[in-house]
């Protein structure tokens, strides 16, 4: 195992973090060096690399709040399905979209960011980019989604695999995206449950539960950044259910700053 999947792998171990939109650890290689540390309540994430842990700059550190975050749409199938769920519980959240998927869901874009939500950038191509093309995925996303919405969007990034870098975190601040990449410390890991394939990122006993799955792991963290992908028909399916075991709980949903 390379050193660099060595450290994955402790962070995936480590710190109950794993790598969304099907990455695969072994492939994925960044710069920077990492420590393990404390995750209970985390949002601090300090330890984590560049583009997974949650800016300290956001100042999320508050028990108790769920921060939901949905990437890589928009889906012309499923966002306005999750935003329907969302009025229903009064929750805000985050939309990392993809550059891919603008166009033709540009209605949408703006139906979401009129809805209070915020309308985030998940880079122009969802691919680890290479240092030579990220400053072009990052201003092409961000030029976009301005235009889409007719003025500068909430200037909130998220790395494609959380795949960041400290060469790419000073890209991102240049660019006008002052926390550099936007982590999570919940992974619901949706896209584990849509498929035939085993998920071995899933334990057994949630293998066909997946709202279990998400609440437990709501429990175990207590708090923070919750990632979703708003392509996936399952959180689509279940988010409603979700949400009300988590208000059960006494959790709350707040919304990132507004950059
Ligand atoms: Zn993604």
């Amino acid at each position: 195992m390379r050193p660099t999947a060595r450290l994955l792998r402790a962070l995936t171990l480590g710190l109950g973090l794993t790598l969304g939109c099907t990455a695969d650890p072994e492939d994925f290689v960044h710069e920077d060096d990492a420590e393990e540390g404390d995750s209970q309540y985390g949002v601090s994430e300090a330890a984590a690399a560049p583009g997974v842990r949650v800016p300290a700059s956001l100042a999320l550190q508050g028990r108790g709040t769920f921060y939901l975050t949905f990437d890589d749409g928009p889906s012309a199938r499923y966002t306005r399905r999750i935003m329907e769920v969302l009025a229903r519980h009064e929750a805000p959240a985050t939309f990392f979209f993809s550059g891919a998927n603008i166009a033709g869901n540009e209605p949408i874009i703006r139906e979401v960011h009129a809805a209070g939500h915020r309308v985030a950038s998940h880079q122009w191509s969802h691919v680890i980019a290479t240092s030579t093309q990220f400053t072009g995925f990052v201003t092409r996303e961000r030029d976009a989604l301005d235009r889409v919405l007719g003025a500068p969007h909430p200037r909130l990034f998220r790395y494609p695999y959380g795949a960041g870098s400290t060469a790419k975190e000073t890209v991102l601040r240049a660019s006008g995206y002052p926390d550099g990449g936007i982590g999570w410390n919940v992974d619901t890991l949706d896209w584990c449950f849509g498929s035939d394939a085993y998920c071995d990122k899933v334990p057994t006993a949630y293998r066909r539960d997946y709202v279990g799955w998400v609440v437990s792991e709501a429990r175990r963290l207590g708090g923070g950044v919750m990632l979703f992908h708003d392509i996936q028909g399952i959180t689509a399916s279940n988010l409603d259910a979700i949400l009300t075991r988590m208000e059960g709980l006494g959790y709350h949903f707040g919304a990132l700053p507004s950059r």
